[in-house]
């Protein structure tokens, strides 16, 4: 048997170099990982399109493999894997967590009740590039597009095309939060805000620096996790030049994610004065246990970040076998209170249409 070493010492790489690399089809991908498509689970049966609780019917193709009935799901929503992501999983399981979040599959084609195109209701009454929903805080969508594609993703319907931050809407966006003095935090998003170059940040970032009353500025990213080179001196440099206080919030579901090349980078952006949070989502088969959560706290706490969210899934088209339920989800962080010092423990949150914050989930413990 061929053995392919499947980890390259981590090298400074150009992280645009990185991204035009990444996994875009199923085979390359199974491929890289070594995983037999004739090891593949079998394509959903024709009743579990047309259960009463589904409500579009598109029923198995029967004269095309497997893996092309999964990889047809990439039709729905691209499919993006970067190597340094990859390169975390393991060989040969097509069940590893973290090939499982980014992997396109037949189900994505079950049309579940409940489970829609906008479920946070986003798309109506924003600003071109801005979300203000919560009073002390705005959203800026500065680019639409991800480095990587994950499947349970609650934008992947988002119009990114009418929503992207262009050079147009940045004035406007900026006097609306100028006249807003309720608004002491700006938070880059998207998409992926670090997909932009660090000129245009530098520039977008100095500007936000200048509104007396902005107090922070976040960043809701999950490149340094998947490409970790994104974090270079450019970066660092214009984020800790500012008058206001850096934040980075990342987004890492399992603890197979926390590699060495990203503990070097978040040692690198605490040494620099940022304070680094994280979220997850809640993912059926992924994360959904308590050893599961436990494990990557632990893991988080080691890499300079501390849990921030825990985020229950959101119900959106095409992504309903990753729910977990509320009674279940509850069960789970019971169990983890008992195992983590406070500090480790996430916030169970959920978000919901027209609510002035995130909504905390009780988790129904008797006194
Ligand atoms: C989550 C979110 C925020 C940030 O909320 P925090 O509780 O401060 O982390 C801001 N705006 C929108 C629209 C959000 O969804
Ligand atoms: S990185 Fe975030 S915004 Fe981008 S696809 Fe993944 S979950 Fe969605």
């Amino acid at each position: 048997m061929l053995i392919i070493p499947k980890k390259t010492p981590p090298v400074e790489t150009h992280w645009q170099k990185e991204l035009a690399n990444s996994f875009t089809t199923l085979d390359s991908l199974l491929q890289y990982l070594q995983i037999d498509p004739s090891s593949l689970p079998p394509a959903l049966s024709n009743d579990v399109f047309s259960n009463n609780n589904n409500i579009n019917i598109i029923p198995t193709q029967n004269d095309i493999s497997i893996i092309e009935q999964h990889s047809n799901a990439r039709r729905l929503f691209p499919m993006r894997v970067p190597k340094p992501f990859a390169d975390l999983m393991q060989q040969s399981n097509w069940y590893d967590p973290l090939l499982q979040q980014v992997v396109p599959q037949q189900a994505e084609f079950v049309d579940k009740l409940g489970f829609v195109v906008d479920p946070l209701q986003e798309q109506n009454g924003t600003t071109a590039g801005l979300i203000h929903k919560y009073k002390s805080r705005v959203l800026l969508l500065v680019r639409g597009g991800c480095a990587i594609n994950c499947r349970y993703c609650f934008r992947r319907h988002f119009p990114y095309q009418d929503n992207q931050l262009g050079q147009a809407q940045y004035q406007s966006v900026l006097e609306y939060i100028n006249n807003d003095t309720n608004i002491n935090e700006v938070i880059f998003s998207g998409g992926d805000p670090l997909m932009a170059n660090d000129k245009q940040l530098a520039k977008l970032a100095q500007k936000v620096d200048n509104i007396t009353h902005i107090k922070r500025l976040r960043i809701h990213t999950r490149l340094p996790v998947v490409i970790p080179s994104r974090v270079n001196n450019e970066l660092l440099a214009w984020l800790t030049n500012l008058r206001i206080k850096p934040i980075i919030v990342l987004h890492i579901n399992h603890k197979n994610e926390i590699g060495e090349a990203l503990i070097e980078k978040t040692k690198m952006l605490k040494q620099a004065g940022v304070t680094l949070l994280n979220q997850s989502v809640l993912l059926k088969n992924i994360n959904d246990s308590a050893e599961a959560i436990c494990e990557l706290s632990e893991a988080l706490f080691e890499a300079n970040i501390l849990p921030y969210y825990l985020h229950m899934f959101d119900p959106v088209k095409g992504a309903a076998h990753f729910d977990v339920s509320k009674p279940d989800a509850q069960k789970i962080m019971a169990k983890v209170i008992t195992r983590l010092p406070g500090f480790l423990v996430p916030k169970l949150v959920q978000e919901l249409p027209r609510q002035p914050g995130k909504t905390p989930i009780d988790l129904g413990l008797e006194p």
